[in-house]
Parts: structure tokens; sequence; C-alpha cells
């Protein structure tokens, strides 16, 4: 049958995608991809501005405390402290369209739920080991996104030693605006970067007094993780995050780059 002699190629192709075979265009986890499956999971893109192709996301990397002043009202000391990271599942993104404030559901279990607003670096190359002087050549894209954090269950867990995921990475906190070309923007490595509620500014710094720059993130992550494309770098908020409530609106502003903008339902 026709159908099924499909559903054979394809498993075939799978198994040498598996084995190491290197097949153009296919992914790593081609297999998965091509497999016959009971159901279908979406997979995560973001929009590219100026394009019709979509960003395929792969991993969700965020940098931990990457302002000194945000490093301080977090409680650690940012001149002695190697950076960190944490990861978000994939399905966190909420792809927000620029000049729109689109709704963003208040998450259960929490009752201080935070803003951090942050550039996000976009990869279209991998690898391990990227020494600084060439990790920009890695990044394809740059945009705007919100690493929204439950902060009382990322207290509460780092308290007792256990992990962040609960505060972290749950559904929907990684809200992020279309994604810009380098080519057309260049790197973002100084410039304003500001968030307000209601209107009123709470974040308000400059690019260029990020602790680790982007290329050194990019740097360190690879030291530890095979990076990969369609891998996305949250690159750390700056000082005065704080809560925000239902009805708030959030806007969200790094200098040439269209304002994100969510409002809490
Ligand atoms: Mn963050």
């Amino acid at each position: 049958m026709k159908r099924r002699s499909l559903f054979e190629t394809t498993a075939t192709l799978g198994l040498g995608a598996l084995a190491g075979c290197a097949l153009p265009g296919v992914a790593q986890n081609g297999a998965q991809a091509a497999a016959k499956t009971p159901f279908t999971v979406p997979a995560t893109y973001v929009p590219i501005v100026g394009s019709d192709l979509m960003f395929p996301v792969r991993r969700i990397y965020c940098i931990g405390r990457n302002y000194a002043a945000h490093a301080r009202e977090m409680g650690s000391d940012p001149t002695r402290e190697p950076p960190f990271f944490f990861q978000k599942p994939t399905d966190a993104i909420q792809n927000v369209p620029p000049g729109k404030i689109v709704d963003h559901s208040y998450p259960p279990l929490t009752k201080n739920y935070h803003y951090e607003v942050e550039l996000v670096a976009a990869l279209h190359r991998g690898g391990r080991d990227i020494p600084i002087a060439s990790a920009l050549e890695l990044v394809y894209a740059y945009g705007i996104g919100l690493d929204m954090t439950r902060r009382d269950l990322q207290r509460g867990m780092g308290d007792q030693k256990k992990p962040w995921e609960i505060g972290k990475s749950f559904d929907q906190s990684a809200p992020i605006g279309p994604l810009h070309l380098v080519g057309q923007t260049g790197h973002f490595t100084k410039g304003n970067i500001w968030l307000k509620v209601n209107g009123v500014v709470k974040q308000n710094a400059d690019l260029s007094q990020m602790i680790w720059s982007v290329a050194e993130q990019i740097s360190k992550l690879s030291e530890a993780f095979e990076l990969m494309p369609g891998d996305i770098i949250y690159s750390g908020t700056p000082e005065n995050v704080g809560p925000v409530v239902r009805g708030d609106v959030i806007d969200c502003h790094i200098d040439g780059l269209p304002n994100l903008g969510i409002k809490i339902v």
C-alpha cells in the first residue's frame, strides 16, 4: 500500500539519522519528526521580521543576574560570581506581535508574579567551546522578551536548595516579540532597555551594563552544552524587577526594536 510504504521510507530515514548518517535537511531528532505518531505536538516558532520564514525554537537558555544592580537586589555579589544559566521549555514562548497588547494569563500558584525585560539572541549556528571573539557569528537575529517569573516560588525553592523550574519554566513564561535579522540591525551591545507598568517606568538601564555580553554568554554556554541552530538566549534583566497583578499593562522597549506589550489577565 502506498501509505504504508511511505511510513517505511520515513522510518528508514529516521533510523539513518539516529545512526548518525549526515542527511542534508534532516535534523538530529528527525527520527521523531518523521515517525508515525498517535497525535501531533506543535512545534514552536517565532516570526522573523521582513521574511515569510519562521524561526524554529530548539532550546531557551536564560542567564541569571547579568546586571550588577539586579544581582545585588537578588542578594548576590556580582563581582565574584561566574555566570549561571537555566532553561525554559520551548513551548513557554508566547509570541507577541509588535504594536499590539496581547493578553497574558496570570499563572497559577503564585502571589508574586514578576516581570523581567531582556534582550534575546537567536542562533542559526551551533558548536562547543566557542571563542568569545567568534561567538557573535552564531547569532542570527535579536528580539525583545520577558522572562516572567513566579518570584515567590523561585525564592521558596531556592531557600530549600531545590530547582527553580516551578518559578521560571512554566507555561507562557517567555513572551517574545518578532526576531530582527542581525544583517538589518547589527549586534546589540548598547542601547536603552526599559519596562513600564501602566505607563510608569519600572526598569531602565543600558544593554552595555550587562556583566556578561551576549558573546561571552554564548562562549560560556557552549562550554556546558553543544549549542545548536534554533537555540535562543534570554540575556538577563536590569534592576528593579517587580510584581504585576491582573489588569496591569506591561510595555517593554529596547532601542532599535519595536516595543513588546502584554496585559495581565
Ligand atoms: Mn531573567
